[in-house]
């Protein structure tokens, strides 16, 4: 076994014996699933996919399917058609109450169900089967593979669905759903029982860890500020009214559903999920979460961690006839800037007056506006000696 697989599965074996809470028993035919499965999987940014436990064990994504509606939302209307129906503010209430603002009747979030309701009635089509066949594709396209409905799962939950209906209702009152509240919300049901195993969340979360395109099938599936906006809600509404202590224990944007599943965002490092059904009294799963907790910790991911490496680029330095030439690649940012100064002046100290210094940021993948304005600047400050090739 390779080194990785024996940690995660070391992480199986710590979260095991955590036994308390309860499937959901509100939607009947989750109330069935096995209470013991235990799975998690991770993706890192090549696409590798590592999984533990019982990563076969297909169940529906639930609320987990809420992040991925609002990005094919976002990518298709714009930030201002959507946020003019949905708000961006951590409800601190639980995923089914009726969170809306005063005046307005806008939901609190896309992240509780009736924030979710009304983005989903944002999908255009003719009918329920044209709206979900757009929502599953997107969801698809985020686990590069053809994903599919548990129709037991939906008709379960479509039988039982009083309360969302009730919402939705609601929100057609306000103005907030425009078209048919019917459409509306078995579009929801519909999404919420789309199956996924451990290994598509993971892909899915992967999708948004790396600004919008599959690692796996190399696809661009929205763009890189859609996956920043999904990914904020996440960070501050992904786990109803537990988001702020799960900001401050595990510091990953996240989302949780009903069936037992959590999935969370390290950006630029992995996409992470982790299933087993009992659910705690938020609705989020006990086990899924203490994996999440865990891997954060041990993987240091905690968004609010100090990294070292942030935004610094990889340097190296050849010797030509005319002097060094200092190379820059990957990724400049400010505080990166900074370092790469303080590197050329050591090298401006080491190097004869008569020779000339030349930066070569032409290779870099990726530079933030301000990084580049300090190292013009400071190089700038320094000519004749140094010479900057952008
Ligand atoms: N389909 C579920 C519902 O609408 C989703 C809730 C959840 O996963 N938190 O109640």
């Amino acid at each position: 076994m390779d080194p990785i697989t024996a940690l995660l599965e070391k992480v199986l074996i710590d979260v095991r014996p955590h036994d308390d809470g309860q499937p959901a028993s509100y939607i009947p035919e989750l109330a069935s699933a096995d209470p013991d499965l235990l799975a998690f999987g991770v993706v890192g940014p090549r696409g590798r996919v590592i999984t533990a436990g019982d990563d076969g064990a297909e169940f529906t994504i639930q609320s987990m399917s809420k992040p991925f509606v609002l990005a094919l939302a976002l990518q298709t209307l714009g930030r201002d058609a959507v946020f003019a129906r949905v708000g961006a503010e951590p409800s601190g209430e639980p995923f089914n109450a009726i969170s809306l603002e005063a005046q307005t009747g806008r939901p609190a979030n896309p992240m509780v169900n009736a924030g979710a309701i009304a983005t989903t009635a944002l999908i255009d089509g003719a009918d329920i089967d044209e709206r979900t066949s757009r929502v599953v594709a997107a969801m698809s396209a985020f686990a590069g593979r053809s994903l599919w409905i548990d129709e037991s799962v939906y008709s379960s939950e479509s039988g039982t669905g009083d309360r969302n209906r009730a919402l939705a209702h609601l929100l057609k009152s306000y103005g907030i759903i425009r078209g048919s509240v019917h459409d509306a919300v078995e579009t929801y049901f519909r999404q919420c029982s789309v199956l996924v195993t451990v290994r598509d969340l993971a892909v899915m979360a992967a999708t948004l860890a790396f600004g919008g395109r599959n690692p796996v099938t190399g696809e661009r599936v929205v763009s890189e500020r859609v996956a920043r906006d999904v990914t904020s809600i996440m960070a501050s509404c992904g786990m109803y009214d537990f988001s702020g202590e799960w900001m401050l224990r595990v510091g990953l944007p996240a989302k949780s559903g009903v069936s037992g599943g959590v999935m969370a965002v390290a950006t630029s490092q992995f996409g992470v999920a982790a299933f087993s059904p009992r659910l705690d009294a938020h609705g989020n799963s006990v086990r899924a979460s203490a994996i999440v907790e865990i891997l954060s910790d041990r993987f240091g991911m905690h968004v609010l961690e100090p990294h070292e490496s942030i935004a610094a680029p990889g340097v190296t330095v050849e010797e030509s006839a005319a002097g060094p030439v200092v190379r820059l690649g990957g990724e400049l940012g400010f505080a990166g800037a900074e370092r790469v100064i303080s590197l050329l002046r050591e090298i401006a100290a080491s190097t004869p007056s008569a020779a000339q210094i030349t930066v070569d940021a032409a290779e870099l993948a990726r530079v933030h506006p301000a990084a580049v304005l300090v190292l013009r600047t400071e190089i700038e400050a320094l000519a004749p000696r140094f010479r900057l090739l952008e």
